[in-house]
C-alpha cells in the first residue's frame, strides 16, 4: 500500500509550529499504552517509524510522516499525523493540560484533518479520556475509526461484542467505524489500511 512509503517529515511541539496545511492528514490518538506506536509502524510496514509510549521524548511532539506521490516523488500525497498519547500517570498536571492543548487544539482546529483513527484498547473500551477527545471532534463533521487494538487478547464473541460497546458509547459522531486490530497477529490491517487510503487519496 501506499502507507508503507511514509516518511518522518517533521516533529512539532505546538500548533502553530506544524507546516501550513497542504495535502490530507490522518491523525493517530489514543491513550499511552493503547498500541499507537505498533498500529502505525504495522500499517507503514516499518520497524520504527514511531515511538512507543515507553520511549521518552519524541513523544511529547506531533510527528508527522509524509506519503510520497507514486508519480511524482517529490510531491507529497497527504501525511499521517502521530499526536501525543495520554492519560499516563507518572505526568505532572501541567503537562497533562499542555497535551490537551495540543491535541484539542489540532483535533479542533487544523483545516486539513481528513480523518481520525481512535486507537483503543479492545479490552478497556471507551475511558473517560477518549471520550473527551471525542467531544472536541464531534463539532465537526470529520469521519473517525476506531482501532480496537489487542484484539488477539480476546475470543472472537468478545471482540464482537467490544465493537458493539465502542460503536455505541460514540455513536454521536456522525461517521464512525469500529474495528477489532491486532498488530501482533495482523488483524483487521487491510480494512484499516483501506479506510486511511481513502481519506489520503480518495
Ligand atoms: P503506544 O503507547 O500507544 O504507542 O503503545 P505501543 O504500540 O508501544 O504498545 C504498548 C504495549 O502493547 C507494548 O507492550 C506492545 O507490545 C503491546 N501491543 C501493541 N499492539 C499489540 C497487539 O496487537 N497485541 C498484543 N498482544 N500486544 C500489543
Amino acid at each position: 500500500s501506499i502507507l508503507h512509503r511514509a516518511r518522518f517529515t517533521t516533529s512539532a511541539a505546538r500548533l502553530d509550529q506544524l507546516p501550513p496545511p497542504t495535502g490530507p492528514e490522518v491523525c493517530f490518538v489514543g491513550r499511552s499504552n493503547a498500541g499507537k506506536s505498533s498500529a502505525l509502524n504495522v500499517l507503514t510496514n516499518q520497524r520504527r517509524l514511531a515511538f512507543s509510549s515507553k520511549t521518552p521524548g519524541r513523544t511529547r511532539l506531533i510527528n508527522m510522516f509524509g506519503i510520497p506521490d507514486p508519480l511524482d516523488p517529490d510531491a507529497v500525497l497527504g501525511y499521517l499525523v502521530d499526536l501525543p498519547g495520554y492519560g499516563y500517570a507518572s505526568v505532572a498536571q501541567s503537562a497533562r493540560e499542555e497535551w490537551a492543548d495540543v491535541l484539542g487544539s489540532y483535533l479542533r482546529d487544523r483545516p486539513s484533518l481528513a480523518g481520525v483513527v481512535l486507537l483503543i484498547d479492545i479490552r478497556r473500551g471507551v475511558t473517560a479520556l477518549d471520550r473527551r477527545l471525542v467531544d472536541w471532534l464531534a463539532p465537526r463533521k470529520i469521519p473517525v475509526l476506531a482501532l480496537l487494538t489487542k484484539a488477539d487478547k480476546l475470543p472472537y464473541g468478545q471482540r464482537v461484542r467490544a465493537i458493539a460497546e465502542v460503536k455505541k458509547e460514540l455513536a454521536d459522531l456522525g461517521r464512525l467505524n469500529a474495528v477489532a486490530f491486532s498488530a501482533t497477529q495482523r488483524i483487521g490491517i487491510d480494512e484499516a489500511t483501506a479506510q486511511i487510503v481513502n481519506w489520503i487519496s480518495p
